[in-house]
């Protein structure tokens, strides 16, 4: 992990013309996770993150990255000529115009998802989106950013997404489901974190447990092992 002082932050993202946006990457790939798993998907990644999860898989979103007119991302995106967009980042919600881009791509008439920490605000985001939100685990090293307003604001619409990092971790994320009966609200996802918790060991505890959540592994890592752009 690089020194924090390294990356790009909000405040940072912020200071530029009211049509632009950060972007890390723009690339076409399969949906690795999630109830979209395995279509044809253009993938927007939003440059930088104010959170360092242990696990982080993205890290080279945290800096660099252009600046685009949003209009521009979105005539991109649809040269691609597939139905499915994912926005993800990073965090995307970081930058506040990620909300302008998102309604753009649904008014475009594209399937549009959203993936996000689960730290920032999900009240703003078009109705018409799918929203993937992260409940950060003890074990990701960032539990005490979960905003825990955001899991009321879920529909059947959106999905709730535990990375499991371990056996402890497991009993937190299951004992929550469970006493918040999340599941009753929302797809609740648990997928293993790479390294630390096998994938049979994690599905033999939901099975064990007959939990009401999907387990999934990622895709993309299967396919492509982590390349930047896959
Ligand atoms: S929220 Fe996502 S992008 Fe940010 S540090 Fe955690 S895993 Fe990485």
């Amino acid at each position: 992990m690089q020194p924090a002082q390294a990356f790009a932050q909000p405040s940072q993202i912020e200071q530029s013309p009211l049509s632009r946006l950060k972007i890390t990457e723009i690339f076409l790939s399969l949906q690795g996770e999630a109830d979209t798993i395995g279509w044809p998907t253009v993938f927007v990644r939003l440059t930088g993150c104010p959170l360092r999860c242990q696990y982080c898989d993205t890290a080279y979103a945290f800096h660099g990255g252009q600046w685009r007119e949003i209009d521009d991302i979105v005539a991109e995106v649809l040269g691609h000529g597939v139905r499915h967009v994912c926005v993800t980042g990073g965090e995307p919600l970081a930058q506040k115009r990620c909300l302008t881009l998102l309604a753009k791509l649904c008014d475009a008439g594209l399937s549009v998802s959203l993936e996000t920490s689960g730290a920032l605000d999900i009240a703003g985001v078009d109705g018409r989106i799918s929203r993937v939100v992260d409940v950060k685990t003890p074990d990701s090293g960032e539990a005490g950013r979960n905003r825990a307003e955001n899991i009321d604001l879920l529909t059947a619409h959106d999905q709730l997404k535990f990375v499991i990092c371990s056996r402890s971790d497991y009993e937190w994320a299951r004992d929550m489901v469970l006493a918040r009966q999340l599941h009753q609200r929302t797809m609740v996802l648990f997928s293993p974190s790479k390294d630390q918790v096998s994938p049979r060991e994690l599905a033999d505890w939901i099975i064990a447990d007959r939990l009401p959540v999907r387990f999934q592994m990622q895709l993309h890592k299967l396919l492509w092992n982590d390349e930047p752009g896959r």
